[in-house]
């Protein structure tokens, strides 16, 4: 699958608008690299309210679904295959919980502490499990995105 091979296994990690905006790219890429995770494909792109709204599809009964769509809209997004032995739940540590507000209390290094501010905005995402990674992965890197501004596929 293009999730799982040789014994690792890839996750797909996204820094939201308020990251790439907040100019926090460089740093988080940093932590990620230094973290032991290759970065196997990047694209950053806009998302417009339907790609938004499909990506988050999941949450599309939640009172905050409008709030967050407008969100993610709101500027260029990153987002990266990240690849290395446990990469879901390895990432998803890494991060943080959802609400920045409690991650900078209780996970005060984590990647949300740094550079999110509340439960909406808080900075990056990562794929939840093994079946999302792969889910989501597909979604921005096997079908074609018609908005990209740039793309790298150097590594593979
Ligand atoms: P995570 O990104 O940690 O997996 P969820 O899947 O629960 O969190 O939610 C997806 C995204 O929706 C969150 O990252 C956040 O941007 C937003 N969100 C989640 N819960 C809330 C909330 N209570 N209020 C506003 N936005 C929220
Ligand atoms: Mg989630």
């Amino acid at each position: 699958s293009s999730v799982r091979c040789l014994g690792k296994e890839r996750t797909l990690a996204m820094i939201k608008p308020d990251g790439v905006s907040g100019n926090y790219t460089e740093e988080i890429k940093r932590i990620v690299v230094e973290a032991g995770f290759d970065i196997v494909e990047e694209r950053l792109t806009q998302l417009d309210k339907e790609t938004a709204s499909a990506f988050y599809d999941e949450h599309s009964s939640r009172s905050f679904f409008p709030d967050l769509v407008s969100y993610m809209t709101s500027g260029p997004v990153l987002v990266m295959v990240l690849e290395k032995r446990d990469a879901v739940s390895d990432w998803r540590g890494l991060i943080g919980p959802t609400d920045a507000q409690k991650a900078k209390i209780s996970h005060p290094h984590s990647i949300r502490a740094l550079c999110g501010k509340d439960s909406q905005r808080n900075c990056v995402h990562g794929s939840d499990s093994t079946s999302s990674a792969e889910r989501e992965i597909k979604f921005f890197f096997n079908d074609v995105v018609s908005d990209d501004i740039a793309s790298q596929h150097d590594e593979l």
